[in-house]
């Protein structure tokens, strides 16, 4: 039960009759939620005099971090009585937190009803229903309170169903419990206490207030935190205008935001988001999407201010292979603007 903090390892191996190297074997996928590895990110820190780290969340079994809020949502509302055997869970969500809460429904025998807007891709409403979810589509172009919204089918799909519970990331404290509980204790694990500075985009706050609240708590103040952010939202003092990047920034502050932890918050483009996605896949080899493009260039900005006693740690939420039709296809980079097309010019012409 929980999120796996690498301690069971050991013993699994030892209670498998092999201590030390013998089988490993786990009792269900939802036990390899958590204890994600880090990596230097030595070939993208030429003028950077701090190290940079990144923590690889598309590790987890359902492709990224929100792995662990699904997780541990479910369980909290399991011991609480909002969650019941054969009961159902009702979110409007069409990203990653959908296809951790279908992975752990799955397993637990829960029904899955998930809302999204017509504009989110066919591609993404398979993943959810390949989990055995259900997916209902609805007008994008409505107000949110209209009664066709994503949001309005939610709340009337948890009022008509017996038994049904709407986790609500947005509002849920077991969001950031998640990780205060487990992502921010494997970072000062696995850095021997050594990290000094912590970066990750802000979506629903969770990863940056949980992570945030232990460090700070841990280290006595010593780990700074810094938040990245897409140009127009509102944690960098925007007006939620539209930006491209997916997974990160808002037009509201929600509850699972705490800024009280944040000391410092990086505006980033869309541009220099997925020039930096490409190149994490380029030159790291880390397929990875764009948000972790985000928080590398806050990351790389930070680290350039710091000497090589600091150690800065990036959380990387996903994984690219969602966006290969967006920030990995060149003619999509072109039509925005985010890359020059080639030139027109036959190569022969060139060297002529
Ligand atoms: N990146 C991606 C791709 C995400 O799906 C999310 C979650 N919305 C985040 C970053 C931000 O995480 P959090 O909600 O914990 O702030």
């Amino acid at each position: 039960m929980g999120i796996n903090n690498g301690s069971s390892r050991v013993d699994d191996g030892a209670a498998a009759g092999a201590a030390g190297g013998g089988p490993r074997v786990f009792d269900q996928v939802t036990d390899l939620v958590g204890d994600t590895p880090l990596v230097r990110l030595t070939p993208l820190l030429e003028d950077t005099p701090a190290p940079v780290v990144a923590k690889l969340e598309y590790v987890n079994p359902g492709g990224s971090v929100k792995d662990r809020i699904a997780l541990t949502m479910v369980e909290a509302a399991e011991r609480d009585g909002r969650l019941r055997p054969g009961g159902t869970i009702v979110e409007p969500t069409s990203g990653n937190t959908g296809v951790g809460l279908a992975m752990v429904a799955a397993i637990r025998g829960y029904r899955c009803v998930f809302t999204m807007p017509d504009k989110i891709s066919e591609e993404k409403r398979a993943v959810l229903r390949a989990y055995g979810a259900e997916v209902v589509v609805c007008p994008t172009a409505v107000d949110p309170d209209d009664p066709r919204s994503y949001y309005s089918v939610a709340r009337e799909v948890t009022r008509a169903t017996p038994g049904a519970w709407s986790p609500d990331q947005y509002s849920n404290p077991d969001n950031p419990a998640a990780h205060r509980a487990s992502t921010g204790p494997e970072i000062w694990r696995d850095t021997a206490g050594r990290v000094t500075h912590f970066v990750a985009g802000i979506g629903t706050g969770g990863t940056i207030s949980g992570v945030g609240q232990y460090l700070k708590e841990v280290s006595g103040g010593r780990v700074q935190v810094i938040g990245a952010d897409p140009e127009g939202s509102v944690y960098s003092g925007g007006s939620g205008r539209p930006y491209l990047v997916e997974g990160v920034g808002e037009d509201i502050w929600p509850t699972t935001f705490d800024k009280s932890v944040v000391d410092r918050v990086e505006a980033v483009s869309d541009r220099e988001s997925f020039l930096m996605t490409r190149g994490l896949a380029r030159r790291a080899g880390l397929l990875v999407g764009g948000s972790c493009g985000l928080a590398v260039v806050a990351a790389l900005r930070v680290a350039r201010e710091l000497g090589p006693d600091d150690l800065v740690v990036v959380l990387l939420p996903d994984s690219g292979r969602g966006y290969l039709s967006k920030i990995f296809n060149d003619e999509w980079m072109y039509d925005y603007g985010f890359l020059e097309p080639p030139s027109d010019e036959p190569v022969v012409a060139a060297v002529l």
